[in-house]
């Protein structure tokens, strides 16, 4: 039987092999004895830390490399997880140091401490590190477009949020204009009228009184239908005659006995079925198209507004909202019904966008075409109910 026979190596041999391999290694090493002080120091620690061999050995490591904390404070050397290996006989690892070179400048590490032990004693610990500038700045990068991406999405949310919020304000601003305006000159007209002796005079000012909360009611429950709206809560809904929902609407925008010069006509059909609606909102429809009709008939020689209400196809109501006027402006032509389209210098071009949403809610559809004889209808349907099966 043949064995393997092991020639034993001469001192320096076994040195020189040591040597070889610390300085094959990119990794720095340096040993150092219990009181602190190198034994030995590799090439790759000479060169990161700037330091000469002759300037380490025998000098304690803490002292020359790891004697301030990377935000300036003093690192003591009892904190200094590379000698707590001399006390435990444990292997101790750190990740988020630095280590200083000769000329004052730092290097973040991450370095391990093993303890030596010679014959079961303690005589010294070896630290491997490595410069990890490299990964740290990667990391930081990586950190930093991550910050980038999320301010920007806090900022496309806050846009958004801003964006509904701007929507709900400029409605909310539109819609209470007119309830608010009417108030105002209610109030005033009362107020002038109040200062008279005659009690018919007085009896007319206590009906604008009444005119006034009408408007003021309206205008709260405009409020409330917008905060609805915001807080996606359904609106209420009722069943209702579309026929006075039309009629208490032209009520308020054209009180009785104002005197607008321009003619007034229905033509709505009877015993129409009741349909399930919010009718404030469907309110703010008609208030918005006969407004927007008035408007557009100031300038106009027998002006006629005429709203009807007919059953088409039967299961769909058809209100048209017709006036006599000059016909929509050609620039608005295919975007009515956007936001903020108008060619009034006051006009916040809301309206229409508004009475879309509110008819697209109740499953309607709403439309505009100019007239053969001049002038425009708006024409808006909503379903009614399906029929009840009897049984
Ligand atoms: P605003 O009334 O604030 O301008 P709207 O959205 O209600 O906003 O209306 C948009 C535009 O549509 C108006 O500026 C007007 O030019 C046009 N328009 C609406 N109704 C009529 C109408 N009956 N006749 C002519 N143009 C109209």
């Amino acid at each position: 039987m043949k064995r393997k026979m092991t020639i034993p190596q001469s001192k320096e041999a076994i040195r020189r092999q040591r040597d070889l391999i610390l300085s094959a290694t990119g990794d720095g090493i340096y040993g150092i004895d219990m009181n602190g002080k190198t034994m030995f120091v590799n090439p790759a620690a000479a060169k990161m830390s700037g330091f000469a061999d002759e300037e380490m050995l025998g000098f304690s490591q803490h002292e020359l490399m790891h004697h301030t904390y990377s935000d300036g404070r003093p690192y003591p050397v009892h904190e200094c997880p590379i000698y707590a290996a001399f006390k435990d006989g444990k292997v101790h690892r750190c990740a988020n140091e630095v280590f200083w070179r000769k000329d004052g400048t730092s290097f973040p590490v991450e370095y391990v401490s093993t303890p030596i032990l010679d014959d079961g004693k303690l005589v010294g610990a070896v630290v491997s590190f490595r410069d990890i500038s490299e990964r740290v700045a990667a990391e930081k990068a990586l950190e930093q477009s991550k910050q980038r991406e999320r301010d920007l999405q806090s900022d496309l949310r806050h846009a958004s949020r801003l964006s509904v919020m701007g929507e709900v304000s400029s409605a909310m601003a539109h819609e209470l204009n007119q309830p608010l305006t009417a108030v105002i000159n209610y109030v005033q007209a009362a107020g002038r009228l109040m200062e008279s002796e005659d009690q018919f005079t007085k009896d007319k000012a206590l009906g604008y009184m009444g005119k006034a909360v009408e408007q003021a009611s309206r205008a709260g429950a405009i409020i409330r239908g917008l905060r609805q709206y915001v807080e996606k809560e359904d609106a209420d809904r009722s069943f209702e005659c579309i026929n006075t929902i039309i009629e208490e609407a032209v009520a308020l925008i054209l009180p009785g006995g104002s005197d607008t010069g321009i003619g007034f006509e229905t033509a709505l059909e009877e015993n129409l079925p009741s349909i399930l609606v919010d009718k404030i909102r469907l309110q703010q429809v008609i208030v918005n198209l006969v407004r927007n009709a008035l408007e557009a008939l100031q300038e106009t020689k027998n002006a006629l507004l005429v709203i009807s209400t007919k059953l088409v196809t039967g299961d769909m109501i058809e209100v048209r909202v017709s006036d006599n006027g000059p016909g929509l402006p050609k620039a608005l032509k295919g975007k009515l019904f956007q936001s903020f389209v108008t060619n009034k210098s006051k006009g916040m071009g809301v309206g229409l966008s508004i009475c879309r949403t509110i008819i697209e809610e109740h499953e309607g559809k709403i439309s505009a075409q100019e007239n053969v004889d001049g002038g425009v209808t708006f024409c808006f349907t909503l379903p009614t109910l399906p029929p009840v099966l009897e049984a």
